[in-house]
Order: structure tokens, then sequence, then C-alpha cells
């Protein structure tokens, strides 16, 4: 069954089309990846399926439901930004509990629950033993895992990466691809990753969508993709 359903969905900025008619359907419990040169709308197509930006025709249904005038914490959906966005002067445990404390209408108000919810996801992505370290003082992997765990603490139905290995060294990057892979199977809500990398989309996704001049071109797993002229 599909998480998100995308119809004709159109943006604009001023006289600029960022988004011209998009049609997209993911399935649930899956690796996408979104691949497009630098213009070719991915940031554009993230930011409307977050909410952070309305489309100006369309539809957007996510779990079966209409999302197209929800606001962002309606819709169980986390982002995870390139540069991280940790708060440099806290732990990894509290950079990781601040997504459950701050979360509006959360039930979690038993404080041993929230704890154990913490070590769950700090196990989940592989950051047991450095909880009490400042995020000034872990490298670029652990900084990366401890911004997916903030996201994946909410319980999002989706989790959407721009550019998430973008900042790392290319060692490290590679090392990355399998741990992200990894992540999403023991968590199994589906990633939608965005990347200008080809090689990237293609080792990492189930499922490769092909963005150019701002619509779909392509959607398919990476074999298709390869044997698509
Ligand atoms: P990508 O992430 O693939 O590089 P974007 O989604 O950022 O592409 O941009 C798609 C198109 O929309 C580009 O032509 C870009 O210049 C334009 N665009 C994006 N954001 C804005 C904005 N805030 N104001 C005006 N134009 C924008
Ligand atoms: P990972 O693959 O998990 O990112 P690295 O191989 O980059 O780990 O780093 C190994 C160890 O070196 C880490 O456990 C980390 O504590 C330490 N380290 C790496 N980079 C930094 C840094 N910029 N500041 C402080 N410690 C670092």
């Amino acid at each position: 069954s599909s998480v998100l359903t995308l119809t004709k969905v159109v943006k604009t900025y001023g006289d600029t089309v960022a988004l011209n008619s998009v049609d997209l359907r993911l399935p649930n419990d899956s690796y996408v990846s979104l691949l497009g040169p630098s213009g070719s709308g991915k940031t554009t197509l993230l930011r409307v399926i977050a909410g952070f930006e309305l489309p100006e025709s369309g539809s957007i249904h996510f779990l079966g439901k209409d999302v197209g005038t929800a606001p962002p914490h309606e819709r169980d959906i986390g982002f995870v930004f390139q540069n991280f966005a940790l708060f440099p002067h806290m732990t990894v445990r509290d950079n990781i509990g601040f997504g459950l404390v701050n979360r509006l209408n959360n039930p979690v108000t038993d404080t041993n629950v929230a704890q154990r919810k913490v070590r769950e996801i700090i196990a989940l992505v592989g950051l047991t033993g450095l909880e009490d370290r400042a995020v000034t003082q872990i490298s670029g992997g652990q900084k990366q895992r401890v911004a997916l765990a903030r996201t994946l603490i909410t319980e999002p139905k989706m989790v959407l990466l721009d550019e998430p290995l973008g900042a790392l060294d290319a060692n490290l990057r590679s090392r990355m691809r399998t741990e992200l892979k990894a992540i999403r199977e023991r968590c199994g809500v589906t990633f939608l990753h965005v990347t200008g990398s080809e090689t990237e989309a293609l080792a990492m996704g189930d499922i490769v969508l092909v963005l150019d001049d701002k619509r779909i071109v392509q959607q398919g797993d990476a074999d298709m993709i390869y044997n698509q002229p």
C-alpha cells in the first residue's frame, strides 16, 4: 500500500515554475532515492511534502488522507537537514530527547517512558556509550546519527532527508550509505532521500525517482533506471 501520493502538484515562485505537475506514489516501508540535477525541484518537492510550502494546485495524500491544507505537525513526517541542525551546547542524549519533549500533543508524559524511548533510539542508530558527549565532541557520522535519532524519536510515518550525506567526506559517505539503509530497515518507515549523485541514488534506493526540469521523468528500481533509454 502507498504511504504518499502526489497528483499533478504544481508549485511556482512568482514567474518561476518549481514543480510542474508532479505525480508520484511511494510505497510503505521502502528506501526511495530522489535524483535530479541542481534546480530540478528536489528541495521544493521535499518542502511541499513536509508542508513547509503549499502547492498552487494538485493534491497530496498521506496515509490515505488529503493533507493539502494540513499544517506540518499533523503530517507525521520527519525531516533531516543536510547540516544536521544540532544544538551545540547540548549532549547527544539531550539533543535526541529534545524532539520528544518539544512535540505538540505528545501522549508521552511519563519521564521513565521518555527515558526508555531515548535509550532505544540511541541503540537503534548505534550511539550507545556516547550519550553524555557534547555534540561538538563527536564525528560527522555520529552527528548524522544524532540528527536521525532526533527525528525518529517522534515516530514519523515517513522521513525526508535532504542531501543527508552532503556534509560528509567521501570515505564516511560510503559507510553511512550502508548505515542509513540498515537504520531504515530497523525502523520500517519509508525514507525519501534527495541527492544529486547518481551513484548514491542507485546504490541506496529500492526505488529511484528521477526529477528533471521540475517533473518526475522516471520511476523504478535501480535495474529499471539503468535499462531505460
Ligand atoms: P533543487 O533542490 O533540485 O536544486 P529547487 O527545488 O531548489 O531545486 O529549485 C527549483 C526551481 O525553483 C529553481 O528554478 C529555483 O531557482 C526555484 N526556486 C526554489 N526556491 C525558490 C524561492 N524561494 N524563490 C524563488 N525561486 C525558487
Ligand atoms: P564515525 O564513522 O562513527 O563517524 P570516525 O571514524 O569518523 O567515526 O571517528 C572515530 C572516532 O573519532 C569517533 O568515535 C569520534 O569520537 C572521534 N572523532 C572523530 N571526529 C571527531 C571530531 N571532529 N571531534 C571529536 N571527536 C572526533
